[in-house]
């Protein structure tokens, strides 16, 4: 059998995937078992921060991996140590339970918020807020998180107590906060899966406003926009938000699976031993990674992120074909006029690998990706999108 044949023979259904076989690559350069070479705009969903077998992140893993590979949470880790106090010390966060993905990212605030609410505000403060058109995670309480009815059907019953309200609409939020009894609300600065939409600016802080008020906690799912990839560290800082709770995960690592979820001063002592756990959960080898990535994401990267990201939104709206520009930071959706999957199709001949959110192409490159990739990979997707 050739690699599709075994894939569609042997793999679970679950991923419509594209006709690439990614075996190798440099940065924002990948190479297929072929040897045709790509422009690699998406990084494995915002994962690769700094693009494939990047050298420092590469010495970084192969330094630990040199020395114990897992431990488990029984014992004390350096490494994990290390990145919870780096992450504290760049957000004024106070702790981190750290985990292997997203999903376990948000369950995480989710047992926070509701352990936090029954002990300050009762036991019956069990209703999470979610926005409409969410993406949380594929478990059954991320599920319920993910106020999108698509991802529910036929898994019902999901995890129970989960409200999902409009976005930018609120009075609907403060009506929600006066008939339920709310732990917390969750939300995406910029909805990735979504459609990468940037939330407006004075809801995102009504929100804040809101859930204060009610004593309840604000929770910012940060894995697809934290870790430099909407210009600031995390997206909540470009909004200046206040969260109590920041999960993050995807480019945390830079490619291999950790989930963070950061605890504010008021919350930080919720979870106590026996509350939750994660047999992989911190891994020496994720962690080393990640003090790579996270001790690169510095100001003058950011700033490089914010002017790459200016340069694409203006090129991008002069191109022939393309109907709208929304996201932050190198989180781009592109409304195009031919459907996404025709132009994402044509790029990929093209040697340019770009990603689809909803009906929008979606460009998540990596954080240095190199300007002259960038203007080539544009020229391909100018030729694709042109009508
Ligand atoms: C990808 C994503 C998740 C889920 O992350 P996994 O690592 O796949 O569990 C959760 N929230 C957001 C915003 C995401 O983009």
């Amino acid at each position: 059998m050739n690699l599709k044949e075994l894939d569609t023979t042997y793999v679970a259904g679950t991923y419509k995937r594209f006709p690439v076989d990614i075996v190798a690559g440099k940065g924002s350069l990948v190479r297929d078992g072929e040897g045709r070479e790509y422009i690699d705009l998406g990084t494995g969903i915002a994962v690769n921060s700094f693009g494939v077998a990047d050298e420092a992140w590469q010495q970084a893993v192969i330094a630990q991996v040199g020395k114990v590979q897992h431990t488990c949470n029984l014992y004390y880790s350096e490494p994990c140590a290390k990145l919870a106090e780096m992450l504290c010390a760049r957000t004024g966060m106070k702790k981190v339970f750290f985990s292997n993905s997203g999903a376990e990212a948000n369950e995480c605030a989710v047992k926070v918020a509701r352990k936090y609410a029954a002990e300050h505000l009762g036991p019956e403060y069990s209703t999470i807020v979610t926005l409409k058109n969410s993406f949380h995670g594929r478990t059954l309480t991320t599920l319920a998180a993910t106020g999108q009815d698509a991802f529910h059907k036929l898994f019902a019953p999901l995890t129970p107590g989960f409200v999902s309200v409009a976005v930018g609409d609120t009075e609907e939020l403060e009506r929600v906060f006066a008939g339920e009894k709310v732990a917390g609300i969750l939300i995406e600065c910029v909805q990735g899966e979504g459609g990468v939409c940037p939330l407006p600016q004075d809801y995102a802080q009504a929100v804040e406003r809101i859930a204060h008020e009610h004593g309840a906690l604000l929770m910012v799912d940060e894995v697809q926009t934290g870790n430099g990839r909407t210009g600031t560290l995390y997206a909540y800082m470009g909004f200046g938000l206040h969260p109590d709770v920041v999960s993050t995960a995807k480019g945390l690592a830079g490619g291999l699976p950790l989930g963070a979820t950061m605890m504010s001063e008021k919350v930080q002592d919720v979870l106590g031993p026996g509350d939750h756990g994660s047999t992989f959960g911190g891994n020496p080898v994720c962690c080393a990674a990640a003090l790579s990535v996270l001790g690169r994401i510095d100001d003058a990267l950011l700033a490089d992120v914010r002017e790459k990201s200016a340069w694409l939104f203006n090129t991008l709206r002069a191109m022939p074909g393309v109907v709208s520009v929304t996201g932050k930071g190198l989180m781009i959706g592109v409304k195009t006029e031919k459907p996404a999957s025709e132009v994402i199709s044509a790029c990929i001949d093209g040697g340019v690998l770009c990603l689809s959110a909803k009906d929008k192409v979606r460009f998540l490159p990596a954080l240095n990706i190199p300007m002259e990739l960038l203007e080539k990979a544009m020229a391909v997707f100018r030729e694709a999108v042109r009508p």
